[in-house]
């Protein structure tokens, strides 16, 4: 097996052991990207910081120091987290020039880890998107099929973990960024509860809503990473002490258990995806896992809700892209108003305008209020509707999409496009964990099987993917 196509963990264990160096994983790596990255999936690399980096790593195992967790692993980094010197372009023309002058918190810790990060990569602009479209620099496409999308926001990462350009990377996930494109690009796509990880140094879109999350190839490498940069960080509030999870999660059994999945859920998917949602349900019983259905009408609310609270959000974090503090400014005319108007129209793209002016309605107009109001409720009933659930029983599962990959380009109208986040959304309002494990295939592309459980049952939620991991076969064309 190359090293190219080698597990994070793996990589690590080769690097301790002497059989490879760091330089020769990163320059296997950037090799592939320079050749193989036919699919829009990078926005930008770092060969000469990687290859420095990685020969200091080198370095410090021939002198016999302990490295760190991730030493020699290559992390790509979606475009809206902060890398120090690396552009950070949220994916928008209005942030096409600017440098980050400081590390994410996450970045921080991978670092101290001795991770690589190797680049940054293609996303839909601010965050906003399913489908890779989004991004003003270029239209991502599926690996697994070039004719398909691959999903968003975080299609670059998915995109370049499906095709091993790369052996994990970062996305956010705020509705489904994380998950739904892990599903269409046939990886694993964790989001962790809201505030596991520190948002420190990444772009708000929607603040209360926003997570960062880990795209891989396997499970044990997602385990690796979030093991790695979990936890409180005084420069998030809301970031939250939580747990890791068992170092020896990979020798661990999944010994009963009782999960559910709610009927409203499967209404929206295609039968095909139902097909096979319950092979897997077969499977899972298999393990001597009760499933049983349960019924939660509330759940026809939850996009609304999700629209009207992350646009809220959006139109005041988006509201510093002003033309004076950060990126593009036009500043043709000398008076105040004139340069925000101007850069924020030429900077902006059409759907990120579409959910600030939606935002700005909701939060500045008397009628407008009310719905938000309403949002905000439907959102507390639903954190509390999956608090219940979710302590009765040791997890959730549906299918992560509704259905596989759609065809780039194709006509859509925006509220089909937002359709394609109703399995995850409900997950983000209740901001609990979830992941997307690829659990079989529809006429040669990936569909993946979403698991949620609560906080403290990450054990679970991993152990029950790493059995569906190796016991489903995916079949590629
Ligand atoms: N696709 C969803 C949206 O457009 C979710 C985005 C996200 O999770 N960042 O809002």
């Amino acid at each position: 097996m190359g090293i190219g196509l080698k597990s994070a963990l793996d990589i690590n264990e080769s690097f301790i052991k002497g059989e490879v160096s760091a330089e020769e994983v990163v320059k296997v790596y950037i090799k592939r990207i320079y050749e193989e990255d036919k699919y829009g999936a990078f926005l930008y690399v770092d060969e000469k910081k990687a290859i420095s980096k990685a020969k200091l790593l080198d370095e410090k195992r021939k002198r016999g120091e302990k490295t760190g967790r991730l030493a020699a692993v290559p992390i790509a980094v979606k475009d809206n987290i902060a890398v120090k010197d690396m552009p950070m372009t949220c994916g928008s023309k209005i942030l096409k020039d600017y440098i980050s002058p400081y590390d994410a918190s996450i970045i921080e810790k991978i670092k101290m880890e001795d991770g690589i990060i190797i680049g940054k990569t293609n996303m839909d602009e601010f965050a906003m998107g399913s489908s890779g479209e989004y991004s003003a620099f270029e239209i991502i496409k599926n690996p697994r099929n070039m004719e398909k999308s691959p999903g968003g926001s975080s299609g670059g990462s998915a995109a370049a973990v499906a095709a091993d350009l790369v052996p994990l990377a970062l996305g956010t996930d705020t509705g489904g960024s994380v998950r739904q494109p892990s599903a269409f690009c046939g990886v694993v796509g964790f989001k962790p509860g809201y505030g596991q990880i520190s948002r420190y140094g990444l772009a708000g879109f929607s603040s209360s809503l926003d997570t960062v999350g880990i795209v891989s190839k396997k499970i044990q490498d997602a385990v690796l990473l979030y093991n790695s940069v979990y936890g409180k960080d005084l420069k998030d509030d809301t970031s939250v002490e939580s747990r890791s999870v068992s170092e020896n999660f990979l020798n661990m059994k999944i010994n009963g258990g009782r999960i559910f999945y709610i009927r409203e859920m499967l209404q929206v998917c295609n039968e095909d995806v139902l097909k096979l949602f319950f092979k897997n349900l077969e499977l899972i019983r298999s393990f001597g896992i009760e499933v049983k259905e349960v019924s939660l009408p509330l759940l026809q609310y939850s996009l609304p809700a999700y629209l009207a609270v992350s646009s809220a959000e959006a139109s005041s974090n988006l509201a510093r892209y002003d033309g004076i503090r950060y990126g593009m400014s036009i500043r043709s005319d000398s008076d105040l108003y004139s340069i925000y108007k101007k850069s924020r129209s030429v900077g902006l793209g059409k759907e990120v305008k579409k959910r600030i002016i939606l935002g700005s309605y909701l939060l500045w107009d008397k009628e407008g209020k009310k719905l938000y109001e309403r949002a905000l409720k439907v959102r507390e009933d639903i954190k509390e509707a999956f608090y219940t659930l979710l302590k009765e029983n040791s997890g959730m599962i549906s299918p992560c999409t509704s259905d596989i990959a759609f065809g780039l380009k194709e006509k859509r109208q925006a509220l089909e496009m937002y359709n394609m986040d109703r399995l995850t959304v409900p997950v983000s309002l209740a901001g609990v964990p979830g992941i997307s494990v690829p659990c079989g295939t529809i006429n040669g592309m990936p569909l993946g099987i979403q698991i949620i459980t609560a906080e403290k049952n990450l054990d679970f939620m991993f152990r029950l993917g790493l059995e569906i991991e190796k016991n489903v076969v995916m079949y590629y064309e």
